[in-house]
């Protein structure tokens, strides 16, 4: 017997409806963001629907059709919130494109993507002058930018001027009603190695994943927040919050390039931001500039860090000197990104605070929609008792099912399901407090036994005169691996080989303490703010561990 269907309307999750819906019901809420031109620039969800609505129509009459990729280099900012709405609106592929990444993996991308249009912010004219002759797919520039800051001369072909494109239309332009299945936008992994790789996400994904992070024991954003989105858009969609923040009507403030300590917190006192998301560099910088000028946070309440582990000495710095409570999160390109988020249960409310701040410090636990497991080497799945450790897998309806272009899967199979392999390994509690013991090839291996890198780099940044620390793995004879402790010194901080490692003792089992420390003056990142851990073991391939 045939099943009886639910009986109710048939509206497709598109994007649009999310800033249209804003514009309706949150018109006056305000979009303040930095420029690159230097001023601040203030607008509301009414008019950037409007000016959406402008830029789609501009899209089509430059030719753009079903599915071409609009290309972004952008800061965030609000003609970049334009574009995600203009080109996914309208049934176009918004492809955000990191500008951090060499100009030859950003063409390699652009080509792959074979973006059609390429929209950039005037920071990046230089990158995008040289980028040109090796773009034959992209038929038109657009400088994000007014007329009066248009350059004089670019060897850009036909360079067009952003608004101009959008004030020549008059924003007669109904959004179109397609599948919600259709691809609405485009990230690249960074691709650590090999080439980046595409996730394609559509409407449907992006509506329930926004839905998702906006939960309460998500990030829980709501219309009474101002919100300053530190994580860049180019850097998965700035996990969410374009889509997230017009979806319940929170005030916008985007810090367009200026991302130092001194022009954040400006911006965060000056608009009275309420919460923040961003990765444990961002803060770390931030952090620096408020401590050494004795300054407080007057409105700003709590912050989602992601995208690399949350140092513990992080989250007590914010959360006991600066009021802030840190929401730590975690997820991956390839899952729109969000997938965890640490926040308590009601069973926790009475716990000591070391107890609630150990839950706080994992990963987190799922939100509704995503499934994960641990898979063990022999391809069957591990409990969940916090101990066992395992490969972590997911599943879920914002978790790709493939890479765009290419053919071969890349899910396994367990327990008669398909799962995506996260690469990372992870131990998951009763209560599914997730926790993630490193990226599968970062791991230390030594003697057969495993060493976490994260859990040693959070020891060695508990310690008052460490800035950064990386732990990486280095050769050695006897066995194979051992830990290796590079780090930056604060400024003006004195602390000894000796006393770092004396600072591992009794928060460690004894052969899991690195054997020797390097202090260097720089760390290199990866173009989302990751230690580059591939990098600091080519520096230090030949490093010989003391005693070994
Ligand atoms: P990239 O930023 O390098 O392009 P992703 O953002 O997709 O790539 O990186 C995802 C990976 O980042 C995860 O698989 C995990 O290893 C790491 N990661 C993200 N968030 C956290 C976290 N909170 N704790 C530890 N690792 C994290």
């Amino acid at each position: 017997m045939a099943r009886l269907m639910g009986q109710m309307m048939q509206m497709p999750l598109l994007i649009s409806s999310v800033i249209v819906h804003a514009a309706c019901h949150h018109g006056d809420t305000e979009i303040v963001s930095k420029r690159v031109e230097g001023d601040l620039h203030r607008t509301t969800y009414a008019e950037c629907e409007l000016r959406s609505r402008k830029l789609a129509q501009a899209f089509a009459r430059l030719g753009c059709t079903d599915s071409d990729r609009i290309g972004t280099l952008a800061w965030n900012g609000y003609r970049h919130l334009e574009i995600y709405y203009a080109s996914s609106g309208s049934g176009l592929v918004c492809h955000t494109i990191n500008p951090r990444l060499f100009p030859e993996q950003i063409a390699w991308i652009a080509n792959d993507a074979e973006d059609r249009v390429l929209c950039f912010d005037l920071t990046f004219l230089p990158l995008v002058e040289k980028l040109a002759p090796s773009l034959p797919h992209i038929k038109h520039y657009i400088a994000m930018t007014g007329r009066a800051h248009m350059p004089a001369q670019t060897g850009i072909p036909n360079l067009l001027c952003y608004e101009e494109l959008v004030e020549a239309e008059n924003g007669d332009y109904a959004w179109p009603e397609f599948d919600e299945n259709t691809a609405s936008s485009l990230c690249y992994t960074s691709g650590t190695t090999g080439h980046p790789k595409g996730a394609v996400y559509s409407h449907r994904s992006s509506i329930l994943h926004a839905y998702a992070v906006s939960l309460p024991d998500s990030m829980g954003n709501s219309a009474t927040d101002t919100i300053l989105p530190v994580v860049p858009m180019f850097h998965v969609n700035a996990w969410g919050l374009p889509y997230a923040a017009p979806l319940v009507g929170c005030r916008l403030v985007f810090p367009g390039p200026h991302m130092d300590g001194k022009s954040l917190y400006e911006l965060f006192e000056s608009e009275q931001v309420t919460f923040s998301a961003g990765v444990p560099t961002v803060w770390l910088g931030l952090l620096a500039y408020v401590k050494q000028n004795g300054l407080k946070f007057s409105s700003f309440k709590r912050t989602v860090i992601g995208g690399s582990a949350c140092p513990p000495a992080m989250l007590r710095t914010l959360e006991d000197d600066f009021g802030v409570s840190v929401i730590h999160a975690w997820g991956m390109t390839e899952m729109s990104p969000v997938g965890t988020l640490a926040r308590l249960k009601a069973k926790h409310a009475g716990q000591p605070v070391a107890e609630q701040r150990r839950l706080l410090q994992s990963q987190g636990r799922v939100v509704y929609g995503v499934d994960m497991a641990l898979i063990g080497d022999d391809g069957s799945t591990r409990p969940w008792d916090g101990k066992t450790s395992g490969d972590l897998v997911v599943r879920g309806p914002w978790v790709i099912d493939r890479y765009f272009k290419q053919d071969a899967s890349p899910l396994v199979q367990a327990d008669g399901q398909a799962w995506f392999p996260t690469g990372d390994v992870a131990a998951i509690d009763a209560d599914g407090y997730m926790h993630i013991t490193d990226r599968s090839k970062d791991v230390i291996k030594s003697g057969g036994e495993w060493i976490s890198s994260i859990e040693l780099e959070n020891i060695a940044m508990a310690h008052p005169a460490v800035h950064e620390a990386a732990v990486i793995a280095a050769a050695h004879a006897k066995w194979d691996e051992r830990p290796l402790l590079v780090v930056i010194r604060k400024p003006g901080a004195e602390v000894t080989r000796e006393e770092l490692l004396a600072h591992y003792e009794g928060r460690i089992a004894k052969w899991q303490i690195p054997d020797d420390v390097v202090f260097v003056t720089e760390i290199a990142h990866t173009a989302t703010g990751k230690i580059q851990k591939l990098k600091l073991r080519e520096q230090f391939m030949d490093h010989v561990l003391r005693g070994a």
